[in-house]
């Protein structure tokens, strides 16, 4: 098979953020102010990563950005402390909190204090609830959001299609899955317990990998012309970017993958503003 096709995440996420621009500019318009994001921030190199790429994404959107940092060791009372402010602020539209969290709080914690209305990362139980029940109004995780857009963008069908997703995360993985079964795929999530795992994702027309385990998948788990999702951000201890895929291994059996950096992480950010639009709009329509 020649080589496979690469789908650069860039012509997405400007898409998407060209979109949002517009969007924007209409709300400040109407509502005389710019839709606000508040950000509660986590000391650590991959967040402050993801920090200048919210904040550069920003800028290309017209919206605005505040931070607020959690400190490196908080109690679930800190947590509550630091989120209510922005829960109870009627300028602040959506709510992020960054991972990866310190050992102190959890996921579920987070999704018990944000305001549903704001939960533009997708993590309370009732946005979860919504997105289950194939609701159009759900807030949907940012990742697993630009995964369909980049499926969407570049054409590549799953009606009827075979889909494996390794992961099961509450953020990608589940969600992801969630959203290819109401475009009709025929869905199957793989995690660290799934038996003959390659056997399994050597079936997929289209194949997720949602690990967090550099280079993991490469060609002993992909069928001929399957196209490869990469989700994984992994650093190296070069610092190097990596992701779950070994692209060069995938290379001349894929059909189309996405690479890492480059790929899935803009079209990402994009939607997280994207969905910090939904979630303002949706607000000042509910009064
Ligand atoms: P996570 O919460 O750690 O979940 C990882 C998943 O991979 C789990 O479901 C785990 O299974 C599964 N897994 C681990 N080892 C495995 C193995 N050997 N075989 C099969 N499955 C295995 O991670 P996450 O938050 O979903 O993130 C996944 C990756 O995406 C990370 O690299 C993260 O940095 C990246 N990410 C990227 C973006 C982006 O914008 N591109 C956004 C978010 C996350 P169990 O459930 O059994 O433990």
């Amino acid at each position: 098979m020649a080589d496979a096709r690469v789908l650069l995440g860039r012509p997405v996420a400007n898409q998407i953020t060209d979109s949002v621009l517009e969007r924007c500019n209409a709300f400040e318009i109407k509502f005389k102010r710019k839709p606000r994001l508040g950000v509660v921030t986590i000391d650590s190199p991959a967040s402050q990563s993801y920090l200048k790429t919210i904040n550069s994404t920003c800028g290309k959107t017209g919206c605005e950005v505040i931070e607020i940092p959690l400190g490196s060791d908080p109690s679930p009372e800190s947590l509550a402390g630091i989120i209510s402010p922005l829960n109870d602020d009627p300028k602040i539209d959506g709510i992020l909190v960054q991972t990866p969290l310190p050992k102190s709080v959890t996921t579920d914690q987070i999704g018990s204090i944000v305001d549903r209305m704001k939960d533009i990362d997708g993590i309370t139980p009732y946005q979860a609830g919504l997105l289950f029940r194939g609701s159009k109004n759900a807030l949907v995780p940012p990742t697993a959001r630009a995964v369909m857009e980049i499926l969407g963008f570049y054409r590549i069908g799953i009606q009827s299609q075979e889909v494996i997703i390794v992961g099961r995360s509450l953020v990608v993985g589940k969600p992801l899955g969630i959203l290819m079964l109401g475009l009709n795929a025929t869905v199957t999530w793989c995690h660290s317990r799934t038996l003959s795992l390659s056997t399994i994702s050597k079936r997929a027309a289209v194949l997720v990998a949602a690990i967090g385990k550099p280079n993991f998948i490469d060609s002993d788990y992909v069928r001929p012309g399957a196209t490869v999702i990469d989700v994984g951000i992994n650093v190296d201890e070069h610092g190097t970017l990596l992701g779950d895929v070994d692209m060069q291994s995938i290379d001349s059996i894929a059909a189309a993958y996405t690479p890492v950096p480059g790929g899935v992480g803009p079209v990402t950010s994009a939607c997280l503003f994207a969905n910090l639009l939904d979630a303002a709009e949706a607000r000042m329509k509910s009064g």
